[in-house]
């Protein structure tokens, strides 16, 4: 496929004895809005930390937007890539995480315009007027000076969404971003993930218990087991008719 935007070709993973990707082959075409569902240990949070240069890899090729993430091309060999070339592929991909992870001693503001400031040398100001973009974006206009503790799950994971997209990122991941939400913050998150996901040109790839959600927004779900993709179709497909008993199984115990 040459419109891939996201490639995995044979991809290996291990943490000591354990396999975790199994000559993964994966891919996700630009402007693509994937799901991958799947048992707790599956290898899901490893791609997307593979993607987002947190993890290496122990064989096999990532390809990112037709470059290869984890190697450089030096007179016709796949090599090491060095800082430099990590640090462009990373300006890709944006993540948000089941924990938030924002920085606890900034403020909303801060959080949002710190890596634009410091990774792209935006000034102060373009930052800020970006940010609040963002945040009007989010439902967010008006917390801008608030601390992380002082909003509650819902409202620090739309920081969260907001501070990812703040450095322009053509391919967002999302790992079970509301998996640490209380049920009645869920929807808030979701609506603008789902609006994110009306952005025709954005790649996204989203790790997700939330079925009816994913089954609402996906071009194609993906089910994971033992570090391989067992299943994978449009939501119609997967939901309604899986071939595979693995994933009826395992729709039957989330659903
Ligand atoms: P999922 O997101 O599908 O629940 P993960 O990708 O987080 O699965 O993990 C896959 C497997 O790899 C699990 O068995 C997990 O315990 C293991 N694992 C993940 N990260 C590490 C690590 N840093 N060190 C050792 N084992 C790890
Ligand atoms: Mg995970």
């Amino acid at each position: 496929m040459t419109d891939a935007i996201i490639r995995f070709d044979k991809v290996v993973k291990r943490f000591g004895d354990l396999t975790v990707l199994d000559e993964l082959d994966f891919e996700v075409k630009k402007g693509e809005k994937v799901s991958i569902i799947g048992p707790s240990g599956s290898g899901k949070s490893t791609v997307l930390r593979i993607l987002m240069t947190l993890e290496g890899i122990d064989g096999g090729v990532v390809y990112v937007d037709g470059e290869p993430l984890w190697h450089e091309l030096r007179e016709g060999a796949l090599l090491p890539a060095g800082e430099g070339h990590l640090r462009r592929m990373r300006s890709k991909l944006g993540m948000v995480f089941q924990q938030f992870n924002l920085f606890p001693h900034m403020t909303v503001m801060r959080n949002i315009t710190e890596a634009p400031v410091k990774v792209l040398g935006l000034s102060r100001k373009d930052a800020h007027l970006r940010a609040e973009e963002l945040l009007d974006l989010v439902g967010l206009a008006d917390q801008a000076k608030k601390f992380p503790h002082q909003l509650s799950g819902g409202q620090q994971q739309r920081v969260g969404i907001a501070r990812a997209l703040a450095m322009r990122p053509s391919i967002l991941l999302f790992d079970e971003p509301t998996s640490a939400l209380d049920p009645e913050l869920v929807g808030e998150v979701l609506t603008v993930i789902g609006r994110l996901a009306e952005e025709h040109d954005l790649t996204m790839l989203l790790v997700t218990h939330e079925m009816r959600f994913a089954r609402e927004i996906s071009d194609r779900v993906c089910f994971f087991d033992r570090g391989q993709i067992r299943e994978e179709g449009t939501p119609e497909e997967l939901f309604t008719d899986p071939s595979e008993d693995r994933t009826r199984e395992f729709l039957k115990a989330i659903l």
